[in-house]
């Protein structure tokens, strides 16, 4: 089971949910992270473990090779992202914008523009008792987090068995990185904070997630604070709120050190219990 944890926006405590859920869990079950936010990774900080892997992923652009080029331009035309022009005499690639999409590499006429690899960013595998930890990271420069979220769910598919359960911490908003992640889960559990801002995030996410047609739970941070316009969203709208986390300055403390928050706050670790039920119902 693939459980996505994702968010409207940054700063609603995604992270913070994704680790201490993770944690918790792990005290009975095996439990695999995956950090796919992968441009500002950052549940790693809150884990150490044994490292299994480390790999550096490629993505493939077309290398131009002019020696037979006729100039024809096709390769212009085909290409839907402008990543390649012909500039006069000469045909300009431009990798931050290629889809590794293979069209003018493959309907070039003379066969002169090869894929080649390119370094993207970097994968690690951790591992501590229950926990599997994975992390990719972007390249600083890197602009396309999709082909790094893309190989890097492949490579969850090839080292864990289909039972296994998957907790992604997504990127943040509503756009592709987010959508990777999420059409590959079977649940996304949607944070959220009791306020305007929050309110009208989660709404582009909850119609984010329907248009992919996933099934959503909705966990409130910082409950007791704002108002309670989410909750009666999520009522008219029948989502399930699998827990409230209490608003608490203690919690602020804890993250800043490291810690986990569940194991000096006993209301977070009974929102977390109602969490783990949610998750066991939907099996
Ligand atoms: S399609 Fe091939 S031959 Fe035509 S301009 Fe592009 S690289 Fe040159
Ligand atoms: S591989 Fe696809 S996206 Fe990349 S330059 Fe060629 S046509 Fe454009």
């Amino acid at each position: 089971m693939k459980v996505a944890i994702a968010s409207g926006k940054g700063g609603t405590g995604k992270t913070t949910l994704s680790i201490n859920l993770t944690e918790f869990l792990s005290e009975t079950q095996k439990v695999v992270l995956v950090d796919l936010d992968v441009e500002e990774p950052n549940a790693g900080l809150f884990f150490t473990g044994k490292s299994v892997r480390e790999e550096i992923k490629y993505k493939m652009i077309p290398q131009w090779s002019k020696d037979n080029c006729i100039l024809c331009g096709q390769c212009q035309e085909v290409c839907n992202y402008n990543a390649v022009i012909r500039f006069m005499e000469t045909i300009m690639v431009f990798p931050q914008l290629c889809h590794s999409c293979y069209a003018c590499s493959e309907l070039c006429p003379t066969q002169s523009l090869p894929m080649t690899q390119q370094r993207i960013g970097k994968l690690k595998h951790l591992k501590k008792e229950n926990i599997d930890f994975i992390e990719s990271r972007l390249d600083i420069g890197e602009e396309q987090a999709v082909p790094l979220i893309s190989q890097t769910l492949e490579y969850i598919e090839q080292q864990f068995k289909k039972d296994t359960l998957i907790l992604m911490d997504s990127p943040p908003g509503t756009s592709c990185p987010v959508i990777e992640v999420a059409k590959n889960a079977d649940l996304i559990i949607l944070i959220t904070e009791p306020t305007p801002f929050g309110m009208h995030d989660l709404k582009l996410a909850v119609e984010t997630m329907q248009e992919l047609d996933k099934k959503i739970g909705v966990v409130i941070n910082k409950h007791g604070t704002g108002n309670n316009e989410v909750e009666k969203y999520c009522e008219i709208n029948n989502i399930p709120i699998f827990a409230k986390i209490p608003n608490n300055r203690k919690i602020a403390e804890l993250y800043s050190k490291g810690k986990l928050i569940y194991k000096e706050i006993p209301e977070v670790k009974a929102e977390l219990e109602k969490i783990k039920f949610m998750l066991q119902q939907e099996k």
